[in-house]
């Protein structure tokens, strides 16, 4: 029988929970078990497809189509489980199933209700991951214990609990202890009225993960314990970590998280194996080299909204045995002066997906600038496209070149929408989206990086390289490496007489791993690593300033 896990939050938002929850189950994982991990969400939008990356920051695709939450991206990162869409529900989406269910008469005319209809909605979805030969399902609860939104899938689990017996069934509290600088103290309460408001809706948590800036004593370890009505030992410190997220696991284990979840849930396992991810860390807190890569891109401000590019770049720079510093550069600000100005120093270029018109000409100014400067370049779906565009208009000598997404009426559209995307009016889940295959041409630098020649990778796009203009780009001097063998799309292209000018129409950002870092990401720092000939970073720093 499959085991549960919850992961709640208490006190602010953004703790971390989504991290934890991963850390949790690489630990749990590491120790032979085969997990699942799962995210449900409060809000209403059936999914996080049509927000603004500044309201939500990355949507995370799946394999299987799915746009999902980035802590999603987290558990792929951190674990092997294979992520769907039952791995992400949010209120909408359950709210959706219900209405429709309604529709249909399924409730043979009952009141349909808060309790049990979407209780029992949400303890189905949660039940769908728990398949024979999983051992644990983990899930966490988006949101802040308190939150009116969160009430039914707080009482969801608390049913279950009840249902699955005490042994089956774990609740983890992650929480916040702050550090009030002026006094010089760690603050208990905020925690203790967090788990106080839990257990007024029916759950003791079994663990309490405590964020803390400040190592916890004795003595509050102690408080939480009382006052939270938790084992001393199973009051866990969750000290900020100093160099990467991925020392979060190394933190946990260090208290033994992962023993105390097995016998919390009466499970018997063999040792851990976490040499490889030691040996990991150990490369991004010293690495032998030092690399800086320029993201020009829209949503900059925020951290959140390219998370999986920034990552996958660290991955590749783990690859290389080296740091890679990102600079965010915000393409309207090379319009207004030049990509000079801001891409002379850096040792590559890489232009991520995005929507809408603003700032555009900014990244083709950017592309032009590295493609002539023999600046390794990596071009992510609108990067790619950006790339096609600017192949065009100083290559090709195509005037006006564009894509149909910014101009309707441009006279080459080389990015232009596939005939099954234009009759779609709504905008929630229509995207060309999920995995696909792509076939590699054997000379290019896309095969140099996989080693092999059919891939799959992750979509998320309307918009695709117009095959009418294949020829004239070829004969230019455009390589298309990767084409989609089932509708014939172009995916990948490429300049060869180039150090490394790549661009994908999908997301490889999103099949990235620390252990395992991808390919292309590999290969986009080798190659930028190639081309630092040039000063130190804090030479260009002061040289920039001056
Ligand atoms: N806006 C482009 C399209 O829809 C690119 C999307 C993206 O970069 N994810 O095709």
């Amino acid at each position: 029988m499959t085991k549960h896990i919850f992961i709640t939050g208490g006190v602010v938002s953004s703790l971390g929970k989504g991290l934890t929850s991963a850390a949790i189950g690489l630990l749990l994982e590491r120790r032979g078990l085969k997990i699942t991990l799962q995210k449900l969400d409060p809000y209403i939008n059936v999914d996080p497809g049509t927000m603004s990356p500044f309201q939500h920051g990355e949507v995370y695709v799946t394999d299987d189509g799915a746009e999902t939450d980035l802590d999603i991206g987290h558990y792929e990162r951190f674990t092997q489980t294979r992520i769907t869409k039952e791995s992400n529900y949010t209120t909408g989406k359950i709210y959706n199933s219900v209405i429709a269910k309604e529709r249909r008469g399924k409730y043979l005319g009952k009141t349909v209700q808060v309790i049990p209809h979407i209780t029992n909605e949400i303890k189905a979805a949660v039940k769908k991951p728990a398949k024979p030969g999983v051992n644990i399902a983990i899930c966490e609860i988006g949101g802040t214990v308190g939150d009116i939104e969160s009430l039914p899938f707080l009482e969801a689990i608390r049913q279950l609990r009840h249902e699955l017996g005490e042994e089956n069934v774990l609740f983890i509290h992650l929480t916040l202890i702050p550090y009030l600088r002026a006094s010089g103290e760690l603050k208990t309460k905020p925690s203790q009225h967090s788990v106080g408001k839990l257990r007024e809706i029916g759950i003791q948590p079994d663990i309490l993960i405590c964020r803390t800036e400040k190592s916890l004593n004795e003595e509050l370890k102690n408080k939480l314990s009382l006052f939270c009505n938790i084992p001393k030992k199973y009051v866990i410190e969750e000290k900020d970590v100093t160099h990467s997220i991925y020392e979060l696991p190394l933190v946990l284990v260090e208290q033994k998280l992962d023993e105390l979840i097995l016998k919390k849930l009466g499970l018997k396992r063999k040792g851990r194996k976490l040499k490889d991810w030691r040996r990991m860390v150990e490369i991004v807190k010293h690495p032998k080299h030092t690399v800086e890569i320029a993201v020009v891109g829209k949503y900059l401000e925020l951290q959140d909204a390219y998370k999986s590019i920034y990552e996958a770049l660290t991955h590749g720079g783990i690859a290389n045995n080296c740091a890679v510093k990102i600079k965010r550069i915000n393409s309207e600000d090379i319009e207004k002066t030049s990509a000079a100005k801001y891409l002379k120093d850096f040792a590559g270029l890489l232009v991520p997906g995005g929507f809408g018109q603003r700032g555009i000409l900014g990244k083709i100014q950017a592309i032009e600038y590295a493609r002539t400067h023999k600046i390794p370049f990596f071009g992510i779906c609108l990067g790619m496209q950006c790339a096609v565009i600017e192949f065009a208009r100083h290559v090709c000598k195509l005037k006006g070149a564009h894509s149909t997404e910014f101009n309707l009426n441009t006279p080459h559209p080389v990015i232009d929408l596939m005939l099954s995307q234009r009759k779609i009016k709504d905008l929630g889940g229509t995207m060309r989206l999920g995995a696909y295959k792509c076939k590699l041409k054997k000379d290019s630098f896309a095969y140099q990086a996989y080693g092999h020649d059919v891939i799959f990778e992750r979509h998320r796009h309307r918009f695709e390289f117009n095959n009418k203009y294949r020829d004239q780009f070829v004969k230019k001097g455009l390589r298309l490496s990767g084409i989609c063998p089932k509708n014939d799309l172009v995916e990948i292209i490429e300049i060869a007489d180039h150090p490394w000018f790549v661009g994908v129409q999908f997301h490889p950002e999103f099949k990235s791993q620390p252990i395992k870092p991808h390919p292309l990401f590999r290969d986009f720092i080798k190659a930028a690593l190639a081309n630092t000939t040039k000063p130190a970073s804090d030479e260009i720093r002061s040289q920039k300033k001056s």
